[in-house]
């Protein structure tokens, strides 16, 4: 019988856990005789009761597990874990706050047993949102795709499945500032998508606020693309270009075709060009020291150097 883990991470989440129990088992209960379920709880260093309902449940079932964090590790750390710790063939990720919708879970099920790895969901656009978190995404989503060696598909969401080559090639990376997603996406694998509304989070707010998610922008930024890091190189191609072309026209006007062009520059005229095509050297060099930097980085975080999509046919 094959086994899939639930790895679902929770920061103050104790009105929550409960419900989403309740809900889990009303939706695993007719897959019983097919499949064995784990439930893999992350206490994300939660300051409420959360690790102590999720106590409760697993003195009652020995199905569900708990990994409780010594302090907030923050929710990409906390899906890490429990992806190092699960024991399923698959394994599915989901929210605490029930904002995932948990009775699409056989259908993600059955896109992996008609031989998908990574199955996504993504989540159609809610009123809820605010306008900055909505305007927000947009820009974040089309930069990155346009900078990005990767392809992100906007409004994917943590809500996935994967299965277990998925997972032991995920537990390989070693890099400790993450996006369990972009991770994922970089990994490829054979990919399919279900689209879904996010319910209204049930009790308490999202913790994510506009600040944290700009934050871990500017990091996806950094850590799926060299762009950020070439651009100081190519506006010093640029200034140093035009600055030659300029100061070389300069240069003839004023030494060579005097009568002819009769131009008049005045020396701090010529002066400034000169600065400016300095600065444009800088920055070039610039450049060219963090192409050297961008492979240290790749060099130290490690990542794999390829990925092999196991043929589940041979094992
Ligand atoms: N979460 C977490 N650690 C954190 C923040 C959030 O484990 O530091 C969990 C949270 O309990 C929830 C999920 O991550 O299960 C999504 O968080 P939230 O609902 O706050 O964000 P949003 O719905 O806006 O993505
Ligand atoms: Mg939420």
């Amino acid at each position: 019988m094959k086994s899939i883990s639930f790895i679902i991470p929770a920061y103050n989440e104790s009105a929550n856990i409960a419900p989403l129990y309740e809900k889990l088992q009303s939706v695993l209960e007719p897959l019983r005789d097919r499949y064995m379920f784990e439930i893999l709880f992350v206490n994300d260093g939660s300051e409420d009761t959360t690790a102590k309902e999720i106590r409760k449940i697993v003195n009652q079932d020995t199905r569900v597990k708990l990994i409780d964090f010594s302090r907030n590790f923050g929710k990409e750390i906390a899906t890490t874990a429990g992806l190092h710790h699960c024991t399923g063939d698959a394994c599915m990720m989901l929210d605490a706050d029930l904002q995932h919708p948990a009775e699409l879970i056989p259908d993600f099920i059955t896109k992996w047993e008609e031989g998908f790895d990574v199955i996504i969901g993504i989540r159609e656009e809610s009123k809820s949102d605010t306008w900055i978190k909505r305007v927000g995404g947009k820009i974040f989503y089309s930069i990155l795709n346009k900078i990005s060696d990767t392809e992100i598909i906007p409004n994917a969401t943590d809500f996935r499945l994967l299965d277990r080559a998925v997972i032991d090639e995920f537990n390989r990376f070693t890099e400790t500032k993450r996006l369990t997603r972009g991770l994922i996406d970089w990994l490829g694998f054979k990919r399919a998508y279900i689209h879904f509304k996010a319910n209204d989070r049930l009790h308490g707010t999202a913790t994510y606020s506009v600040w944290k998610l700009t934050k871990l922008a500017l990091h996806s930024f950094m850590s799926l693309s060299l762009f950020p890091l070439k651009m100081a190189g190519y506006i010093g191609i640029l200034i140093t270009t035009l600055s030659l072309l300029s100061g070389t026209y300069i240069f003839l006007g004023k030494y060579f075709f005097k009568w002819y062009w009769a131009l008049t520059f005045s020396d701090s005229e010529d002066l400034a060009i000169f600065i400016v095509f300095l600065v444009g050297i800088i920055l070039m060099s610039i450049g060219l020291i963090s192409l050297y930097i961008a492979n240290i980085h790749e060099e130290v975080i490690k990542r794999p150097l390829y990925v092999i999509r196991k043929n589940r046919s041979i094992q």
